[in-house]
């Protein structure tokens, strides 16, 4: 039987029971110590970081909330901080957490939206783009702002997606990265750049073409380091994503034009690009480049699948406190009375515990084998959790009638933050078509099983001196 640990009663007593034994000391009392925080501190201050955030279409580009400030502090006291960064895979800079270890704290996380990952230095963009600096990052980059990045001093984008290019496939980006004396210089056009719009932003990861005629599309990709504050940039505008515009931080249209960084903030090498954003993205491949097998070593990032638990399940549980209000009976029922409402609650319950048991099955494998042994589970992750939180998210929704779709409630912000995840964590299609290409290079091997099985069969059926099956 499992001990009683408080995550309990935000996850299941089944799914504690399968991963307790792979839990620390350390982690089991990391989480008690969030789930604490996350009751005491996080949950009371939801309100007031919105409430911080002026309406004004200026100010809020400009504001940076003091109660989330507040917050960071306490949390990095408490040692709540940078919790996404396993010692395993980061010796230097990372936390001693497993990705499973810390599945489970992103899933409690998930529960209060973008801010709770803020608190604790474990929000997007910056995640992946601390992993990058932290992996591939020299010495002097790592210095400069990798350690700010640490110690939540400052913010990053990630610029990869390009306005008039179909993104997903990163080979197509066209932003040019050449090199001039001691000088890189870029030139491109990015848009949906993430974070952009925070005042703290001080780095823009920029990837680019520096080698368009190499005749490896893998080998054609650099990634340069470039401070928000280099002249030639001009931030265009932000993109609203269904009408939000998800300030401070917002995804930002951004123009590159003869912006001009040190040699020095190329990142890895030239023609490393590919090998970087793949990893980064956890759509990690091997490539036949050159004759040579390129294996993308990087622990696959499937934070946003851990968080998308937590929104389903805080979106249960707020599905439930509504269908069993005491002051709404419709058609002589109360909500819950309604066999349809109940199966919808079923069925969400049944989802929700369904694909945590996936997010789990692959931060396991990405600590046991990293991500080369755990393509599979990473790529399903990426395409069933999404879409069935949406699903569990809208049936919400639909309890709450109109007011599930209005700003009194928070599930349209929550729908249109998993909404995104099907296009802006690599889209749903593209993992859908890897785990499908995956699935098919097992055939030749199920199909010697079956030729085997059809031998012992044919020979089991002469022994018997029976000469035709029937079925
Ligand atoms: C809110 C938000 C935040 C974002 N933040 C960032 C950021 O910080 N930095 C950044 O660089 N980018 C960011 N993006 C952009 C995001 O990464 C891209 O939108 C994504 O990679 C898809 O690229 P695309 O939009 O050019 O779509 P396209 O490449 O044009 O693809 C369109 C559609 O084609 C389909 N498709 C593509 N390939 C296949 C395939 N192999 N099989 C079947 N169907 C396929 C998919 O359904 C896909 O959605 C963000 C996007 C959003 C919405």
């Amino acid at each position: 039987m499992a001990s009683q640990h408080p995550i309990i009663e935000y996850t299941s007593q089944a799914s504690w029971a399968m991963i307790e034994d792979k839990f620390s000391p350390y982690a089991k009392e990391t989480l008690a110590k969030l789930i604490k925080f996350y009751e005491e501190e996080i949950l009371p201050a939801r309100k007031l970081a919105h409430a911080q955030l002026p309406t004004d279409e200026v100010q809020r580009w400009k504001t940076v909330i003091p109660v989330i400030e507040e917050l960071k502090v306490k949390a990095k006291k408490l040692g709540l901080w940078n919790l996404f960064l396993s010692k395993a895979h980061y010796p230097e800079h990372g936390v001693p957490l497993t990705n499973l270890e810390y599945a489970v704290m992103a899933e409690l996380l998930g529960r209060a939206g973008h801010m709770a990952s803020e608190v604790v230095n474990c929000s997007a963009p910056d995640t992946g783009n601390m992993e990058v600096l932290a992996k591939y990052g020299s010495p002097e980059q790592q210095k400069k702002w990798l350690i700010p990045l640490l110690n939540g001093e400052i913010r990053s984008a990630f610029a990869m997606t390009e306005r008039h290019v179909a993104s997903s496939d990163a080979t197509n980006i066209r932003t040019s990265i050449r090199r001039e004396g001691d000088e890189i210089v870029i030139n491109g056009r990015k848009w949906w750049i993430s974070g952009t719009g925070d005042p703290r932003t001080k780095l823009y990861i920029v990837m680019g073409k520096s080698d368009p005629d190499n005749k490896s599309s893998y080998n054609q990709q650099s990634v340069v380091l470039v401070p928000t504050d280099t002249p030639g940039i001009t931030i265009v505008r932000p993109m609203k994503v269904f009408g939000y515009d998800d300030a401070p931080e917002g995804h930002c249209e951004i123009i590159y034009e003869n912006v001009r960084v040190p040699l020095g903030n190329l990142v890895l090498g030239w023609g490393r690009g590919f090998e970087i954003i793949q990893g980064r993205l956890g759509r990690v491949k091997f490539f036949l480049v050159e004759q040579r097998l390129i294996f993308f070593r990087r622990p696959g990032r499937i934070h946003h699948c851990m968080r998308a638990i937590g929104a389903a399940s805080e979106a249960l549980d707020t599905m439930l406190r509504r269908v069993t209000d005491p002051s709404r009976k419709t058609f002589g029922k109360y909500l819950h009375e309604h066999g349809a409402v109940i199966a919808e609650i079923a069925k969400s319950r049944a989802e929700i515990e369904g694909a945590r048991m996936l997010v789990l099955s692959a931060a396991l494998q990405i600590d046991k084998y990293q991500a080369k042994g755990a393509l599979k589970e990473i790529g399903i992750a990426k395409f069933v959790v999404p879409s069935m939180a949406l699903t569990v998210v809208d049936r919400a929704i639909q309890a709450f009638g109109a007011e599930g779709v209005c700003q009194d409630q928070e599930l349209a912000k929550t729908w249109v933050g998993l909404r995104i995840l099907r296009i802006a964590d690599g889209p749903d299609a593209v993992h859908i078509q890897q785990v499908g290409q995956r699935e098919l290079k097992r055939v030749p091997g199920l199909v010697k099983k079956a030729a085997e099985l059809a031998k012992r069969e044919k020979a089991l059926f002469a022994k018997a001196g029976i000469k035709r099956a029937r079925l």
